[in-house]
């Protein structure tokens, strides 16, 4: 059997605690492999280590350090096909999905090639008399990532890449469902020329992170993963004063309405609806369409495109739609809600739940589900079912459909389909959601943007990536000088001000 251990100072290291986690193949249901749950001497010699690396780090020049990540991207590029495969392997996520994950990663390594740019200061000469003020941004220290399974290779990439490039060094704690890839990541940010210590990745569970969040050398803390959890980390975090930022649940609604192309809005639908099976915290789980007769044009057009969908193991080839759910637990959970849908009085008119895909009859396999006449009080609605499941729910009128967006708990992202400029105009001033779709159904900023919900799909301030990742892993640092041919003779008691 596999055992997957940690990475420490630049080296694979195995668990030494005592305690592991099964890693399943999700098409097979068979455990692949044992992943090493750290102890806390095991965590406190990985921040030790980052503590002792970073100080050199921190002084490098940011252009040397972006040197780091332009050779990163190269490695990424070379080993794709391998780091896919891995992912796909303990996910079951198609490949060219996986792909996705990686480059979705590697975009935010690119962006951190501008470190040089991104870290400048502002200056301002005469700010007073022979006075002068600057600001610097300067990094943190040690600063940890807590992730999800759901993006083993992006989302690390969205906390270490602007980590490590504003001069940290960083602890990954991996999600324990699929931690092959981050350690692999890491290997090759080492061969990028990252000095060994700089990134380290602790495998490990509950305790690995309560251990995280206690820790007086760690001095921010990244989370991503189901909103429970993410205000827990949160709270703890910051009760230990340090900087947290943790990203949770979704609940994402697509608005169509009349005026909209229904063929546009169907395929938009069912791709991020069903892809990665639902397991994306930006799918669309929620479709409103506005009117009777555009839900009916809809339910028409979908219904056959929900039954229809390939669902295959990764290793069939590239063409099917999505794999399996990750684990037996989320499997369960899935059909769990596609029962209480039926007993709670909506209309589910494809039933994915008996689904079974020959010769792999012990995976975590799952048909597209679709719910027609969904209501606000069911827990299919409210809850985020996480798996290929979408809600039709039928909105009178374009008020309506803005205050379901607007009132559910979750505001992660939401989609608007319409030719209507006004209307779409209307719907991203005043929808109170972090990404905003207009015909677009998977609104995910690019790595130059930032990436964040609002309400309770995220806590704390500043977003992912773009110019808040960097903000996030850096302090701000502001300069006045004077020098003695400016300085007045005798002593000034009272606050000096512009007057
Ligand atoms: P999860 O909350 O179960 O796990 C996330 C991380 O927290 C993992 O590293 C896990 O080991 C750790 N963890 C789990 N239980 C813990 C506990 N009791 N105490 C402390 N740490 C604990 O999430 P998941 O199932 O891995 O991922 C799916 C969730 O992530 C979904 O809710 C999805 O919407 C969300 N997600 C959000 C975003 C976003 O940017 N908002 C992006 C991707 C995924």
């Amino acid at each position: 059997m596999e055992k997957i251990g940690h990475y420490i100072n630049g080296k694979r290291v195995a668990g030494t605690s005592g305690r592991e986690a099964d890693v399943y193949n999700p098409a097979t249901g068979e455990v692949q492999a044992q992943v090493a749950l750290a102890s806390d001497a095991e965590l406190n010699t990985a921040i030790e280590v980052a503590k002792q690396a970073q100080i050199e780090w921190g002084a490098t020049n940011p252009q040397k350090r972006a040197r780091v990540m332009m050779k990163f991207v190269d490695l990424l590029h070379r080993d794709m096909d391998k780091l896919a495969e891995a992912l796909s392997r303990e996910h079951g996520k198609t490949i060219p999905d996986a792909k996705g994950d990686v480059i979705r990663g590697l975009e935010v390594a690119e962006f951190c090639v501008g470190a040089p740019h991104l870290l400048k200061g502002e200056f301002s000469e005469g700010a007073g008399p022979g006075i002068d003020m600057h600001s610097v941004r300067q990094p943190l220290g040690v600063v940890a990532g807590i992730t999800p399974f759901n993006f083993p290779a992006m989302i690390p990439m969205w906390k270490f890449c602007p980590a490590l490039a504003c001069g940290n060094a960083f602890i990954l704690k991996p999600s324990e469902r699929d931690p092959s890839v981050p350690i692999m990541l890491a290997e090759l940010m080492n061969e990028a020329g990252l000095p060994d210590g700089l990134l380290n990745v602790v495998n490990g569970d509950k305790s690995a992170v309560d251990g995280i969040l206690d820790h007086e050398d760690i001095m921010a803390v990244g989370f991503v993963g189901s909103t429970a959890i993410a205000e827990y980390v949160y709270s703890r975090g910051a009760a230990n004063g340090k900087r947290v930022q943790c990203f949770g649940g979704a609940k994402n609604h697509m608005l169509i309405m009349p005026d909209a192309d229904m063929d546009q809005a169907v395929d938009a639908l069912v791709g991020a609806g069903y892809g990665a099976a639902g397991e994306r915290c930006m799918a669309v789980s929620v479709a409103v369409p506005i009117g009777e007769d555009t839900a009916d044009r809809l339910m028409e057009k979908l219904t056959p495109r929900v039954e229809n969908l390939k669902i295959a193991p990764y290793t069939a080839g590239d063409d099917a739609d999505f794999g399996p759910l990750v684990t037996k637990e989320a499997h369960e959970r899935v059909k769990g809600y596609v029962d209480a849908g039926v007993k709670e009085g909506a209309t589910l008119a494809v039933d994915g739940r008996e689904f079974s895909m020959q010769g792999y009859e012990n995976g975590y396999f799952i048909g597209g589900c679709l719910f027609d006449n969904v209501t606000k009080d069911m827990s299919i609605y409210k809850d985020e079912i996480f798996g290929p499941v979408l809600s039709v729910v039928r909105a009178k009128t374009y008020e309506e459909g803005l205050d379901l967006a607007m009132t559910h708990e979750y505001g992660n992202g939401v989609s608007l389909y319409t030719r209507d400029g006004d209307t779409a105009r209307d719907f991203a001033n005043r929808i109170n959601i972090g990404m905003v779709g207009i015909n677009v159904p998977i609104p995910v900023p690019l790595a130059y943007f930032t990436f964040g919900g609002w309400k309770r799909s995220g806590f704390g301030d500043l977003n992912q990536h773009g110019p808040d990742g960097f903000r996030f892993y850096t302090r701000t640092k502001t300069i006045t000088s004077r020098w003695p041919s400016g300085i007045k003779e005798g002593a000034e008691f009272s606050i000096p001000t512009m007057n």
